[in-house]
């Protein structure tokens, strides 16, 4: 099949919009001009709920796969499209089924808390997810004399275990981009910029989060640099949040720290797997659907689907 790209690709991805009934949802992570054709931007919690509640019969999902599961999870009839099927997560990697079973079987008591970036399938086997905006609060409800195991991300996990002061029995997952910011770039940075807030995700190691002013999810970061209107921020976690926090606080300085590959290489911190999704991909799936070259529907084994949708559910009425 020979695709042709429009040259106005904004306006041909408006109108494909308007005819199929659908919303396009982008995470904070996403390139700027995905975030701007969006209906909606957000984090996880945010664009779950979004998906969970929306009327449109189509929801076309710039993220990575597990997000756009989510959306099919809580929204069985919807049409769920996906501009890459390869965007995946090295979260959602790091913990397989078959593995996470036998880690369950070693504590049959415990309650089964996991962090959204996982696959449908690890969802299937949890007692209650959680986001990093509602984390805390979901493991506070959870009685103090239960065990927790928390999945897949550890240094989610540490942290979380320093704020509520529970401790649980971590996997032992991480993310790519989190994990590796540079702490000597960091402190080149905090001394280059002494006036700047250091503002970081909890998926990024416990010796980064150290220097921290202020630690929270994506939403939270971006509330705190619009609650402080012209200041100068170091910003630990995906690089393209910068852009919203731009629009929301249009005089502040943002600074992003990179991180520094095994060959002493210095990269760019953004997260490979969300750089797969581009505005000519969103275009084709939402004109080619499954005919597309790299996306389609995403599909959902109903007996699996309606396993993963209670802890989802749980979340939601919890958070
Ligand atoms: S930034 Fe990390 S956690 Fe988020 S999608 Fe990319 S690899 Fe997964």
């Amino acid at each position: 099949m020979n695709y042709v790209i429009p040259t106005n690709l904004e306006q041909e991805i408006l109108r494909l919009k308007r005819e199929q009934n659908a919303v396009i949802l982008s995470h904070f992570y996403q390139d700027p001009e995905l975030q701007d054709i969006a209906d909606f931007v957000g984090d996880s919690l945010d664009l779950s709920r979004n998906a969970a509640s929306t009327k449109a019969d189509v929801i076309v999902f710039c993220g990575v796969k597990f997000m756009a599961e989510v959306a099919k999870i809580l929204s069985p009839s919807k049409k769920v499209l996906i501009p890459d099927f390869k965007a995946g997560c090295s979260l959602e990697d790091s913990c397989q089924p078959k593995d996470f079973a036998e880690f369950k079987k070693k504590y049959p008591h415990a309650v089964v808390v996991t962090y959204i970036n996982c696959s449908a399938e690890i969802k299937a086997l949890s007692d209650v997810i959680v986001t990093s905006t509602n984390a805390k609060k979901i493991i506070e409800q959870i009685p103090a004399d239960k065990e927790i195991i928390f999945a897949p991300d550890k240094h989610l996990g540490r942290y979380l275990e320093k704020v509520t002061g529970r401790k649980m029995i971590l996997w032992n997952g991480s993310c790519i981009v989190h994990e590796q910011f540079s702490e000597k770039e960091l402190v080149k940075l905090i001394t280059n910029h002494p006036q700047a807030k250091v503002i970081a995700h909890p998926e990024c190691p416990e010796a980064l989060l150290n220097y921290a002013n202020h630690v929270g999810s994506t939403s939270s970061l971006l509330k705190y640099t619009a609650e402080n209107q012209g200041g100068e921020f170091i910003v630990l976690t995906e690089l393209n949040i910068i852009h919203q926090m731009k629009q929301k606080n249009p005089t502040g300085r943002f600074y992003d720290c990179p991180f520094i590959d095994k060959a002493g290489c210095s990269l760019c911190n953004s997260c490979p797997y969300m750089k797969l999704n581009t505005l000519e991909k969103l275009y084709l799936v939402m004109k080619y659907g499954d005919k597309s070259f790299t996306g389609g529907e995403l599909q959902l084994d109903e007996e699996l689907r309606v396993k993963a949708e209670k802890p989802l559910r749980r979340m939601l009425e919890m958070s």
